[in-house]
């Protein structure tokens, strides 16, 4: 089949010669000719790499009035890469269209010279989602007279938690009578949005679909609330190679792990809603160049994140709202990498657990926390190997080394070896000296004797049979938080253990001022400066206005929605 023959006008036909394209890929091909010949909506799904973006791109500049100056089709799409990409090939593509424009909207560029392109009378916009916002929002763009929708990349724009952003686009082009999916997965989350706002789409399908996800391993650890912090620190410490994104609920508690670990000698900083965008462009530029190690965020502020190469995601708690766990996990496993995505929970958890295996479509492996001793073992061997492996081929050592010689004449190579050693690990040593075995276990487990001579065991890893599950369900609180009945949410308030309460105290203080009965209440979570309330829904105002601003031992009661902290 030829380019022709699909049904392309003569130019964009030549662009294609041009461009060394000689024949359609299979979805060009499928879908071309479906898309010209005036059905409205479609899905692609089709692997990275099979010529997606000219399956879109020709038959948009084709169905697109040149002599019209005002915006009629839009692409968007996960990130600023990908923006420009595509801009540059429908540029390569409307080579013999005089007068047809395009413009690439996307955040972190001047948003003052995205305004001005646009201003100039373009036909085609691609953007991401953030900024597009922006610029609606700014009534800078104009999607009155937007006929045609794309969603280039749909499971990476999902992954990266800009389903809300997609469904307002889509809601704010009143006159989209098209729209034309593409995507490498089908998670459900995209079924639900092409059922939302699309009209019996046509299906194209090319190959083997990517599942979703099947390059991340999925981990849960359990341990009390009370030693998150350590877990957090010990899965690091096991994973000296880490490059990590870590997740916490709220940014009070992203900003004081990333100080405390900071303290402890970690390369980390925080990414909150607090930061200006100033702030934020330093600590992401960090992190992208590596001088960050790790990274830590609310799922807000990492919305839009896109950093190759992250080799862990570390759920400090697992999120409220479970199917922002995909969000979480997407940012590792990207680009045909492996990624691993941990996830430390309290036993009472561990339903939630099971809810968010059925939607990312994998099981979940419970490991064990590793001992302070499985923690010193790693770091041994892989300070070990990067001593092996280093370049000393272009310092000046020679020039030194007979004073070296000379120097350690009466020292062996094995105390060479000691010294330099301790000279790494004393930190370590001396830190998981003592340490606890952090895991809570099920007694019904160790008592079947499932777990061996822990001192023999190569690999901590143990795998969870999936079918052997079900004694581990419980009905609990933390069951019906993702039944997706929502009746309950979660206040924080700056009230905690240092202000001298302890939880029945607490428990009073609040029912106390708020007038409010004991059963409208969840789970309590209290922290040394802060507190977590689960309270109906129903209640939560009630309590806020009596709290919220009132004073305690002198200092203003701050409480609030902790889902829009
Ligand atoms: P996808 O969006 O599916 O990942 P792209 O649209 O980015 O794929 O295309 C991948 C590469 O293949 C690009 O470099 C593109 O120019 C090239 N390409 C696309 N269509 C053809 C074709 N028909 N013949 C040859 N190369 C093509
Ligand atoms: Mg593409």
């Amino acid at each position: 089949m030829t380019f022709e023959e699909l049904g392309l006008d003569e130019k964009l036909v030549k662009a294609t010669s041009d461009l060394g394209f000689q024949n359609p890929t299979t979805i060009q091909e499928k879908a071309i000719p479906v898309l010209l010949g005036g059905t409205k909506d479609l899905v692609g799904l089709a692997q990275t790499g099979t010529g997606k973006t000219a399956a879109f791109g020709l038959p948009l500049l084709q169905l697109t009035d040149a002599a019209k100056k005002y915006p009629q089709a839009l692409v968007v799409c996960p990130t600023r890469e990908l923006c420009m990409q595509i801009v540059n090939e429908i540029e390569l593509f409307k080579k013999y269209m005089p007068g047809m424009h395009v413009v690439a909207v996307y955040g972190g560029a001047s948003v003052g010279q995205q305004i001005r392109e646009l201003k100039r009378g373009v036909q085609i916009v691609v953007a991401t989602p953030g900024r597009l916002i922006d610029l609606i929002e700014r009534k800078a763009i104009n999607l009155e007279q937007i006929e045609y929708v794309v969603l280039d990349e749909a499971d990476e724009m999902l992954n990266m938690g800009f389903q809300d952003d997609i469904e307002h686009i889509l809601q704010n082009t009143p006159k989209r009578n098209a729209t034309w999916l593409f995507s490498a997965t089908m998670p459900p989350e995209i079924k639900r949005v092409s059922k939302k706002y699309m009209n019996q789409p046509f299906e194209v399908t090319v190959g083997k679909l990517n599942t979703a996800n099947k390059n991340i391993d999925h981990q849960y650890f359990v341990t009390n609330s009370q030693h998150r912090y350590e877990t957090l620190k010990r899965l690091i410490d096991f994973n000296p190679g880490i490059y990590g994104l870590i997740f916490t609920r709220t940014k009070v508690d992203a900003q004081e792990i990333a100080d405390k670990l900071t303290r402890d000698g970690y390369d980390i900083d925080a990414l909150h809603g607090d930061l200006n965008q100033q702030q934020r462009d330093k600590v992401m530029g960090e992190f992208r160049d590596k001088t960050l190690q790790l990274l830590i965020a609310t799922d807000v502020a990492a919305r839009g994140i896109d950093v190759s190469g992250i080799t862990h995601v570390i759920n400090f708690e697992l999120p409220d709202d479970i199917e922002v766990y995909t969000h979480r996990s997407g940012r590792t496993g990207r680009a045909g990498l492996t990624g691993i995505c941990m996830s430390i929970v309290h036993s009472r958890e561990i339903g939630k657990i099971r809810a968010i295996e059925r939607i990312v479509q994998a099981p979940f492996n419970k490991l064990e926390i590793p001992t302070g001793k499985d923690v010193c073992r790693k770091q041994f061997f892989f300070f070990m190997d990067k001593l092996l492996q280093l370049d000393i081929n272009h310092g000046d050592y020679e020039t030194y080394l007979p004073m070296l010689a000379e120097k350690f004449a009466d020292v062996s190579k094995e105390e060479v070896l000691k010294r330099v050693a301790s000279l790494e690990f004393d930190r370590f040593l001396k830190y998981y000296e003592n340490a606890e075995d952090l895991n809570v276990r099920e007694r019904a487990r160790s008592e079947r004797g499932e777990r061996g001579d822990r001192g023999e065991r190569s690999d901590f890893r143990e795998r969870q049979p999936i079918g052997g599950r079900d004694q581990s369900r419980r009905r609990d609180t933390s069951g019906r938080e993702f039944a997706g009945g929502g009746d309950q949410m979660r206040l924080f308030v700056n009230l905690g253990t240092k202000d001298g309460f302890y939880k029945a105290s607490f428990l009073q203080f609040i029912l106390d001022m708020s007038d409010l009965k004991k059963e409208v209440l969840g789970r309590i979570d209290m922290k040394e400066m802060n507190s977590w309330i689960e309270i109906d829904r129903r209640a939560a105002q009630q309590m806020i206005t009596a709290i919220d601003g009132k004073k305690y031992k002198g200092r203003r009661i701050r409480m609030n929605d902790a889902n829009s902290r």
